[in-house]
């Protein structure tokens, strides 16, 4: 076999393993088809778009990532997967749009806020004057890679940034979280409608976006009802046999995950690079 050949095989076979694993899960939550979640997904229309800037790595791993999730219950929701977003076609259609007002959520020095009742000073001519679209990027990667897209990014880099007021914990309670002021996308995405709806700009929105708290307490209750029952099979893979590793966790720290920055608490959101709302 030369070369060309070698090659091709592998080309064959990894068409093969996709294939299977197209077939094996299901294609809107990205889930297992035996753990799929969609039943308890409500999708519902909001007036503000969101949109999930997916780094590749993310979008693999989703084994309980919820930002698949998100987007499955957010119609109009946008999904881009990309480290470098600048390369990303589809993204820079979007953000092109001269109807729509862009802000990323990410961390700043001077941030404006989406989760309070006050309309951030910035929008109020773009969305109050001009009617334009208020669409909310959100990364959805560890922080490492988040620091990467950012780095890569000048379309990201040139964006108003927003960022939380408050703290909030995570209602994800069996992941592990480097700290408490880490939330889920789908916790993120749930702070950010409950803070435009304050602001008065989801008048149409009665309480569809409480959809998404209660997908993730379903999700939430499937982990831990795999924690509990060791016959179950888990989204997580295969499980420990022994009654030795039964009696310890299989669910591992994740390192650095970062959905979301305290800037009081969190060391990330003194430190980060970027802090457009400055310049
Ligand atoms: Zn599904």
């Amino acid at each position: 076999m030369n070369r060309e050949q070698y090659l091709q095989e592998k080309l064959n076979r990894l068409d093969h393993f996709n294939a299977i694993r197209r077939r094996e899960s299901c294609q809107v939550c990205y889930r297992k088809k035996t753990n799929c979640l969609c039943h308890v997904l409500k999708p519902f229309t909001p007036y503000c778009e969101l949109s999930l800037l997916m780094h590749p790595k993310e979008g693999k791993k989703q084994k309980i990532g919820t930002g698949r999730m998100t987007h499955a219950i957010l119609k109009n929701s946008h999904l881009f997967i990309d480290v470098n977003m600048d390369e990303n076609q589809a993204f820079k259609k979007l953000l092109s749009d001269p109807h729509r007002h862009h802000v990323l959520l990410y961390p700043s020095r001077n941030p404006e806020y989406i989760d309070q009742a006050d309309i951030p000073p910035s929008w109020t001519k773009p969305l109050l004057s001009q009617k334009k679209i208020l669409t909310f990027h959100i990364l959805d990667a560890t922080w490492p890679c988040a620091k990467k897209m950012m780095r890569e990014s000048k379309l990201l880099q040139s964006l108003p940034t927003v960022s939380f007021k408050e703290s909030y914990r995570s209602r994800f309670v069996i992941k592990h979280q480097p700290h408490e002021a880490c939330l889920s996308t789908i916790e993120t995405a749930f702070i950010c409608y409950e803070g435009l709806k304050k602001m008065g700009l989801e008048k149409d929105l009665k309480n569809e976006h409480h959809n998404l708290n209660q997908a993730l307490d379903a999700l939430v209750q499937f982990q831990l009802d795999c924690e509990n029952d060791p016959h179950l099979p888990s989204n997580r893979g295969s499980k420990p046999k022994t009654k030795k590793n039964l009696s310890h966790s299989r669910i591992r720290p994740k390192k650095n995950r970062l959905f979301y920055w305290d800037t009081e608490k969190s060391e990330v959101g003194h430190n980060h690079k970027y802090k457009n709302t400055d310049q």
